[in-house]
């Protein structure tokens, strides 16, 4: 209830029409107020954690070692984290960098977990809603065209939440080998900024430790490790 007076500004699923808020989960509106908007791409990291953790059997907040990996470094990704509890600053959150819209969680104590994988013919090209992208995105809709962008982009939302299992995506049982828990490393500093960096990170300036962005970059065109 809003008391009189009250300033806090408007949560993100607050600005949303009352008929999408009323479709929409608490947990998902909770996401969205993480993310800071509604859009197709959050709703597929919602979907996927959803259904990751009832495959696997469990309920956010419990005392399960997860961990999260993610193959994509979009929107999604913040549902994700929000809904799994697997976050990046507590170290069980594995970010691969594969452009790919697909989302494992597993169990730490066996290495078994779930991998969701979105449909590829979940966003099916639409010459009509494409072209209105381009005339809103380069600010040359009318209002109009605007408002039934918008629109659509919350009705893409809505559907991707609402799908079943299967038009959503493929779910397939896996085993990962996960890398050890984040151990707790010295520092040295750097010799060139000052400032500390810590030492599995560390190269060599000079003769001396340095950081990352202070070190000199040498390579031919085929090194990995840039
Ligand atoms: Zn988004
Ligand atoms: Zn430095």
């Amino acid at each position: 209830m809003t008391t009189t007076g009250e300033q806090r500004p408007l949560r993100a699923s607050e600005r949303l029409a009352p008929e999408v808020r009323e479709r929409m989960p608490a947990d998902f509106r909770e996401a969205v107020d993480f993310h800071g908007h509604l859009c197709p791409g959050l709703t597929i990291g919602y979907r996927a954690a959803l259904i990751a953790m009832e495959r696997l059997g469990v309920k956010r907040g419990t005392d399960e070692d997860l961990v999260g990996i993610v193959e994509t470094d979009a929107c999604g990704i913040d549902a994700f984290q929000y809904l799994t509890g697997c976050t990046l600053g507590k170290g069980n959150l594995i970010y691969r960098d594969y452009g790919k819209q697909a989302f494992t969680l597993v169990r730490r104590a066996d290495g078994r977990g779930v991998r969701v994988a979105l449909r590829s013919d979940a966003f099916a090209p639409d010459p009509e809603r494409t072209a209105l992208k381009s005339r809103v995105m380069s600010g040359q809709a009318s209002d109009e065209e605007r408002q039934r962008f918008w629109q659509g982009h919350v009705e893409r939302a809505l559907e991707l939440a609402e799908a079943s299992v299967a038009e959503f995506g493929t779910v397939a049982e896996v085993t990962v080998e996960l890398p050890p828990k984040a151990g707790a490393f010295d520092s040295v500093t750097c010799t060139v900024c000052g400032e500390a960096v810590m030492e599995p990170r560390a190269r060599v300036r000079d003769g001396g430790f340095c950081c990352i962005p202070c070190s000199v970059r040498y390579g031919r065109g085929w090194e990995i490790n840039v």
